[in-house]
């Protein structure tokens, strides 16, 4: 039993051995997995074939956070705009690397527009979209030919939404003969899990190294992605592209998403993730980035940006006071970073606290590199700021915020920019 005699161990996430691919666009190489950190990816939701929503998209996902943005290459239209995408994305000096989601008709475009192949950084293949019949095979291999020609690793990946009937029908077959059959949920995650491997060891028959090759098996129920996923790191050793497949909207998408990927993830299942939200009208679909970086940061796995730590509030915040400034500074440090990330190198480590009164506010400040406390109702008009543990000043009057806000900025050039300038120094 235990009885305090032992320390109570953090338990760090586990790490899957996986092969690692590259993913580059020039000078740009994104690695994916064996070790590499787990990387963040986004798709656009714009027609590709209109070229100035989608550079203005996939910027926006790059700068908000993506380390790779996936677009839909749907129609000669789409496959002819990839090249002046790219064009136009160098040109603003934004190197993300560009991956083409393929169905159907990959095997064409890929042929038919090989500017549009060569300036892709990595091709999606859905091999239960390829074709059917006889025609599956040869289409898949036109694809993986192209990725060979032009250097390309891909992603197979498989959806339960459009799973290889063939396949899955035949393991249905299968199952029909076992003296204790497989339920019907079981029999479909084998086929998932089966789909990927076969088409990835395929690709390998047709020369493609294990290093090319990344998988994904999405579905869109929590607990049949964790089965599908320890099912497919068991089974193989290709790098794992994570993702709730159609999560939802809002709340329902972004709890349903962390749930899944937090337990693999912890399980070191995952060597990128997407998060798939559906977003509302009007929503930024920088959303779903914002959702992932806060999944990995969450788990300790990386750092993207500055935490805040704000406490709930509750009867002893009876103004919006606190809740305004939380938001302010939340907001403040995000918008920043696009700078920041550059110029004050390890600034996405800081760790800053805004709590609602003197209950938790001095104590929570202290653990934070700098905290504010603001006054609950019936506590004095003043809030006390810590930094680095100690408290340092007290603000007062109508302008805490906009005080705090310069107070974190100091902070930031003090502590962080000393590296940036050490650098230039000659
Ligand atoms: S720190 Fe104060 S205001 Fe915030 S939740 Fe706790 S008691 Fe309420």
């Amino acid at each position: 039993m235990a009885d305090g005699s032992t320390p109570i161990a953090l338990v760090a996430p586990a790490q899957r051995r996986s092969r690692q691919a590259r993913v580059a666009w020039g000078d740009a190489v994104v690695t994916v997995g064996g070790g590499a950190p787990v990387r963040v990816q986004s798709m656009t939701n714009t027609d590709t074939a209109d070229i100035k929503a989608t550079v203005i998209q996939v910027r926006q996902l790059a700068q908000a956070g993506s380390e790779l943005v996936r677009i839909t290459v749907n129609t000669p239209e789409a496959a002819a705009a990839v090249p002046l995408i790219r064009e136009r994305l160098d040109q603003m000096g934004e190197s993300v690397p560009l991956v083409g989601d393929f169905h159907y008709n990959g095997h064409r475009l890929l042929t038919d527009f090989p500017e549009c192949a060569r300036t892709l950084s990595k091709y999606r293949i859905n091999p239960g979209n390829v074709g059917k019949g006889d025609k599956h095979d040869k289409q898949f291999a036109q694809m993986i030919e192209a990725a060979l020609h032009w250097d390309k690793p891909v992603r197979i990946g498989v959806n339960w939404g459009s799973l290889d009937q063939e396949l899955l029908t035949g393991l249905m077959d299968e199952n029909g003969l076992r003296p204790e059959p497989w339920d019907a949920r079981q029999v479909m995650y084998e086929a998932l899990v089966r789909s990927a491997i076969s088409s990835a060891r395929r690709a390998e028959e047709l020369g493609m190294r294990g290093e090319q090759i990344i998988l994904s098996c999405k579905v869109s129920g929590v607990q049949d992605l964790i089965a599908v996923y320890r099912g497919l790191a068991q089974r193989c050793d290709y790098a794992l592209h994570l993702g709730l497949t159609e999560a939802g909207m809002g709340a329902k998408g972004i709890v349903a998403s962390t749930a899944a990927m937090a337990q693999l993830l912890q399980q070191g299942i995952g060597d990128t993730i997407r998060v798939s939200l559906t977003p509302k009208p009007g929503e930024s679909r920088t959303q779903e980035v914002l959702v992932a970086t806060e999944i990995l940061q969450s788990l300790g796995l990386r750092a993207f940006a500055p935490s805040v730590t704000a406490c709930p509030g509750c009867g002893r915040t009876t103004s919006t006071t606190f809740q305004e400034l939380a938001k302010q500074i939340d907001d403040y440090l995000r918008a920043q970073m696009p700078i920041w990330r550059s110029q004050y190198p390890g600034v996405e480590q800081l760790r800053v606290a805004v709590m609602g009164c003197i209950v938790n506010g001095p104590g929570e400040s202290k653990h934070a590199d700098v905290g504010i406390s603001l006054p609950g109702t019936g506590e004095a008009p003043v809030a006390p700021v810590y930094v680095d543990g100690k408290k340092a000043t007290t603000l007062r009057g109508d302008h805490i915020a906009s005080a705090f806000q310069e107070l974190v900025e100091g902070y930031v050039r003090q502590r962080f920019g000393l590296k940036a300038g050490a650098a230039e120094t000659p």
